[in-house]
């Protein structure tokens, strides 16, 4: 259940209306009173995408996704029920509490009590710090010296925020002590570690970087050793608001590059980062001590639809595509490959060769499947044998067989990916898609949106028999029409669907119409967080309205239900008293069977 407000979450809703917001994102007709478009969570050739101002929802009746605004922020942006709420605040300009999970565990407990906006201002102020100490005529003139050496010119050491932190082990702590900043918070952001009386700076003797998020908030820092003790590169560590496989570096510059230029070129140093900006590539941002992952793909397809990995020539290889084509399968988005050539890092490559070879480069790269496929031929020998081809298509398709289990990867993007393998190992489509199912049916964690017939990938067991069918019925007739509710409110609770996805829609129901008299379709859509419920919950609506016959197949149903327990109880020998006063009907004649 949502930990928001139900009262905030509604201001939300209104002050964004539906068409507006989507409208932001694909173009509407109007046909009567709906709104219609392309649906963009699946390859929609005829307009079956369906936006409803009045009722403020939508849904694709091809593809079954469906919600209110809030989901399809969600969906569409693949942003969490938190994150989707604070991207709509803010574009309506309301103000929300930060959120912070819950969470058992008391040592985490510790870090999240500390106010995230409060860790941004001590980083704000430490990277002030490490500025100027690093401007500083005599404390910062060696570790000048390596910037120069590194070509690292004077602008980009002011755009970026190059600060250093000097060889003694608690400098930032005490000044930030002489600036009254807690050591509570120091420890919360990360910047001193230890206990007690024996705390010392986090970072000594080190080039700082800033690392910030998209809008600018400095997040964290990344140190580069210069006396070459210990690594050669360490990082914040984990806080309220940094976790390093969720964060890049250089977001904040490269975002808008990457929206125009529609393409997101990710490297794996700081210096590389700068680098490819101080020569006017500014599409660029890096990983921070990491390999790509999920979470960096889900940033990154807010702002591109292609991200192209380019590693150090030494680095690149068939681990890394491997990595690479697990996260393209799971986050929709195109991932290409490239690589700096002659032994070099992209830092060294600019340096030496310029702007115009490194944007080649970046042209050039090589999409993760066809990427894949040639190393993995290139590494089974040049023997073109029948043998041969069979090994390195196996190979191939249990690597694809088993991002495809592990990612989140629904039917139509399956489509997609079959087309893509079919193009690169000029096989058959068909022969392709059967070799993948005998591969992944043992495991198969598939979803889409919905659990709609017709569709051989639906996760969502919405069980079977008199039962089942009869909490469905009753959800559907509330769903459509939810004045109903007082018939039902106190001869049935959502402890009677043990459907387990019934029992979670139940739930945001009878929460929902308890608390409200006239709460809406769009109401119950933003009491779940998971999206493919809340696709079920506009299924569900849409089909008890097109039934119409509310009151008698509530009852029906109401009826069935009993009779089922009654059932359940004569077996059990016990006595209950859930539903009462149902009038007695034929559970069989209820038609929906
Ligand atoms: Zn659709």
């Amino acid at each position: 259940m949502p930990t928001f407000d139900t009262g905030l979450i509604s201001r939300i809703q209104q002050a964004n209306d539906i068409v507006d917001v989507i409208g932001e994102h694909l173009s509407l007709k109007r046909k009567g009173r709906e709104m219609l478009g392309l649906c963009p969570f699946h390859e929609d050739h005829r307009p079956s995408f369906n936006v409803n101002p009045t009722k403020q929802i939508f849904k694709c009746f091809a593809c079954g996704a469906g919600g209110d605004v809030i989901k399809f922020i969600q969906m569409r942006e693949n942003l969490t029920f938190p994150q989707a709420l604070q991207r709509l605040a803010d574009r309506a300009g309301i103000k929300i509490e930060p959120f912070r999970p819950r969470t058992q565990d008391a040592r985490q407990q510790t870090q999240e009590e500390a106010d995230p906006n409060e860790i941004a201002r001590a980083n704000a102020w430490a990277a002030k710090y490490f500025a100027a100490n690093l401007a500083h005529p005599e404390k910062g003139k060696d570790a000048r010296k390596y910037v120069t050496e590194r070509q690292l010119s004077d602008e980009s050491v002011k755009n970026w925020q190059i600060g250093l932190a000097v060889g003694t082990d608690n400098d930032l702590l005490t000044a930030a002590r002489q600036k009254k900043i807690p050591d509570k918070l120091l420890l919360a952001a990360g910047l001193v570690v230890g206990a007690g009386s024996s705390l010392s700076d986090k970072f000594v003797n080190r080039l700082m970087f800033t690392i910030a998020d998209a809008t600018g908030k400095i997040i964290a820092f990344g140190g580069r050793t210069l006396s070459g003790e210990g690594a050669k590169y360490i990082n914040s560590p984990t806080t309220a608001i940094f976790d390093k496989s969720n964060s890049l570096f250089g977001l904040d510059h490269a975002r808008h590059q990457m929206v125009s230029s529609d393409t997101a070129v990710v490297v794996e140093g700081y210096t590389d980062c700068i680098m490819a900006h101080q020569f006017g590539v500014s599409n660029v941002v890096a990983t921070l001590g990491t390999s790509f992952t999920a979470g960096h793909a889900r940033i990154l397809r807010r702002y591109a639809k292609k991200v192209v990995l380019l590693f150090d020539s030494d680095t690149a290889g068939l681990e890394a595509a491997n990595r690479a084509l697990g996260v393209a399968l799971g986050s929709h988005i195109d991932i290409a490959i490239a690589s700096v050539p002659q032994g070099k890092d992209p830092c060294d490559f600019l340096l030496a060769q310029g702007k115009e070879p490194f944007a080649k480069i970046i042209e050039n790269a090589t999409d993760v499947f066809t990427f894949k496929w040639v190393r993995l031929n290139a590494n089974l020998g040049s023997q073109p044998t029948l043998a041969g081809k069979k090994q390195a298509v196996d190979e191939y398709l249990d690597a694809i067989a088993t991002a495809i289990n592990a990612g989140n990867v629904s039917a139509i993007e399956r489509g997609l990916i079959v087309n893509n393998l079919s193009r690169v190992m000029s096989l058959d489509a068909k022969e392709i898609h059967s070799e993948l199912n005998r591969r992944s049916s043992r495991t198969r964690t598939l979803s889409s949106y919905t659990g709609e017939a017709g569709d051989s990938h639906t996760p969502l067991d919405l069980g079977e028999g008199l039962s089942a069918n009869a909490q469905r019925e009753i959800l559907e007739v509330l769903l459509a029409h939810p004045s109903l509710f007082d018939d039902i409110r106190d001869k049935i609770s959502p402890q009677n669907f043990d459907v387990p996805v019934l029992e979670r829609v139940a739930q945001a129901v009878f929460q929902t119409l308890s608390q409200k008299t006239r709460a809406s379709i769009q109401t119950i859509c933003s009491a779940v967080e998971d999206p493919q419920l809340a696709s079920l919950i506009t299924t569900l609506e849409h089909e008890g309205a097109e039934k119409g016959n509310f009151t008698k197949r509530l009852a029906d149903a109401l009826a069935a239900l009993e009779h089922v327990e009654q059932q359940k109880n004569k077996t059990a020998g016990s006595k209950h008293d859930l539903i009462c006063d149902v009038s007695k009907q034929n559970p069989r004649n209820m038609g929906m069977i």
